[in-house]
């Protein structure tokens, strides 16, 4: 039994076969084969060897002739591996003796053989994970041809374990069987854990290494709620988290009667609870958890397919799209955010060295006018179809603010022109993202119709910890108190100001912190829509003074772990039985 601690994207308890996905997108199925069919998977086997051989050969003689010897010897050290008789032996025996697939026979044996080098303490030898990864990809690619499955194809659910997933990958998951995910990188506030969260089945993120400790077909146990995952359980623990899984199912029914009621503390103050899409599909979605419309629309995932950028037409469609969707409710729109890690790094002639603090969001956008402009094109003339605000994001000058505005006033005028009638009072906000606009939160007010707070980022910038990185994601966290004092200014300085002031950061629908928020005035959370109900529960049982009391004493702490422990403590008196 291997059990590992990562980062839970969405709570639940899944269970299931393990389907590795590869880098370059191999699935390996567990696959047994009849008797009759060994030799023939032998066979493949032969040829894959062999093709794998004559393809490190003729890459190190061409790297030799380019670039030099030194060049050359690492792929001397594959052709090593290859021929290494113990390891052909290994594989073979799987194969003839357990039955199994040639495809699965090198997976497992490739992995057993990373395995080996990770608990080697000389870092030269660990350096060699890359190489024995990259031969297992060689032969793979061999041994499949092109059998390579499509996960759309999955006929019973699985538990999807890989190294990474791009956004790409992680918005297709929607149309799979796949039951949870288990991903080696990640952290929780990186693109492809909102994604995750937005598909809203079990994941579990940052488990380092877990893709090479399993293999196809083991049983793997997803922990969300406690943040594990569990390869190869034994009886005991498997028997335990049937029940759990069974438990979750309950909660999760009793959680979704919660979608009618009101969002409304025990005192009567209204909450506007929205949620934030990636997708305009997913409106209807978070309607249905409901949700008073859409704070957060990433607009931004629409250029992250594989045709590339979405016309003006293509744009304007998904805006009444999610407008239809969200049922009269207000519909936020962000203007698109590429760059950082989406998107603009693959098309630029040059890699940014440090893309978060690049050329990304509103910075982007305002380089890149053209496009901008059809995205503002679409929006506009999608304005007259339902209550929309326009936002910016990661504003961090008024200057910026100021010129992206006069965009839009440009795109209106141009709109008239062609005879396009525009909503003119459409609300126009920022994201307030950036320390540099915490600071002047107080001019910024005299100028936008509204503020939503994205602590994803804020958080980032705040305590200089990238939200990606898994290496440093024990330092990035909404319970640090110079994030709780930044927030607590930048909502009192809106209230004062009479500017609409929302958070649609993650932290907005973790349940930690919904009692913190409340009482330092936020009256308004946008938030995946799986958070929605039991964020909604915990407002219903809380009244205003209660909260303030609460967010006062958080406030009082010098510590993240003071503050986290405090708030955990306050949450689990008013939901003792739900998993925080
Ligand atoms: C944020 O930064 O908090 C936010 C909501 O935007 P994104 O996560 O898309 O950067
Ligand atoms: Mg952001």
């Amino acid at each position: 039994m291997d059990i590992l601690r990562g980062i839970a994207v969405t709570p639940g308890v899944a269970i299931g076969e393990a389907m590795i996905l590869e880098a370059a997108d191999y699935r390996i199925p567990y696959r047994t084969v009849a008797d009759d069919e060994v030799e023939e998977e032998l066979a493949r086997l032969d040829a894959a060897f062999e093709k794998s051989i004559a393809g490190v050969i003729e890459q190190a003689e061409w790297l030799n002739a380019n670039l030099g010897r030194d060049a050359a010897r690492v792929f001397d050290w594959h052709v090593g591996v290859l021929k290494d008789p113990q390891l052909r032996k290994n594989i073979e025996t799987l194969v003839s003796e357990h039955k199994v697939s040639a495809a699965h026979a090198v997976s497992d044996v490739m992995r057993n053989y990373q395995r080996r080098f990770m608990q080697m303490t000389d870092p030269l030898l660990v350096e060699r994970i890359r190489d024995v990864q990259d031969i297992e990809r060689r032969l793979l690619r061999h041994t499949l041809g092109d059998q390579t499955e499509d996960l759309a194809h999955l006929k019973e659910p699985v538990i999807l374990v890989a190294h990474d997933l791009t956004p790409t990958q992680t918005a297709q998951l929607a149309a799979t069987k796949v039951a949870a995910v288990a991903l080696d990188s990640g952290a929780a506030t990186s693109h492809t854990a909102i994604l995750l969260r937005s598909w809203g089945r079990p994941g579990v993120i940052g488990l380092s290494d877990f893709s090479t400790r399993v293999s196809a077909g083991d049983t793997v146990i997803i922990d969300a709620t406690n943040q594990l995952v569990i390869a190869n359980p034994n009886r005991e623990t498997l028997q335990e988290y049937e029940g759990r899984a069974a438990r979750f199912g309950e909660l999760e029914h009793e959680l979704d009667e919660m979608a009618s009621l009101p969002a409304t503390t025990c005192d009567g103050e209204e909450i506007q609870l929205f949620c934030n899409v990636e997708f305009p599909h997913e409106a209807s979605i978070g309607a249905a958890k409901g949700a008073a419309g859409i704070g957060l629309y990433r607009t931004e995932f629409l250029f992250l397919r594989p045709e590339g950028a979405p016309s003006e037409d293509e744009q304007y469609e998904a805006y009444c799209e999610a407008i239809d969707g969200a049922n009269g409710g207000t519909v936020t729109i962000r203007t698109f955010d590429l760059g950082a890690d989406k998107y603009t790094q693959q098309r630029s002639y040059e890699q940014e060295r440090n893309p978060m603090l690049g050329l990304r969001s509103i910075r982007y956008s305002l380089q890149n006018l053209d496009m901008f402009k059809d995205q503002l094109r679409a929006i506009l003339r999608a304005s007259g179809r339902g209550q929309l605000r326009l936002m910016f994001p990661l504003i961090s000058s008024l200057m910026e603010f100021r010129q992206a505005k006069m965009t839009v006033y440009d795109a209106m005028e141009d709109l008239e022109e062609e005879g396009i009638a525009v909503a003119r009072d459409i609300p126009i906000g920022m994201m307030l993202e950036t320390p540099s606009a915490a600071i002047q939160i107080k001019e910024f007010c005299r100028e936008v119709n509204f503020v939503s707070i994205g602590t994803n980022d804020l958080i980032q910038y705040l305590l200089a910890v990238d939200r990606g990185n898994e290496r440093v994601s024990q330092f990035y966290t909404p319970s640090h108190p110079a994030v709780l004092r930044v927030l607590r200014d930048v909502v009192k300085t809106c209230t004062r100001s009479g500017v609409s002031c929302s958070l649609c950061g993650e932290m907005a629908g973790q349940p930690l912190y919904t009692v913190f928020l409340l009482g330092i005035g936020l009256r308004e959370l946008s938030m995946a829509p799986a958070n929605i109900p039991e964020v909604k529960k915990l407002i219903r049982l809380v009244s205003i003074p209660q909260t303030q009391r609460i967010a006062r004493r958080a406030l009082s702490f010098d510590t993240e772990r003071q503050v986290t422990n405090y708030l955990r403590d306050e949450t689990r008196k008013l939901l003792p039985d739900d998993p925080i």
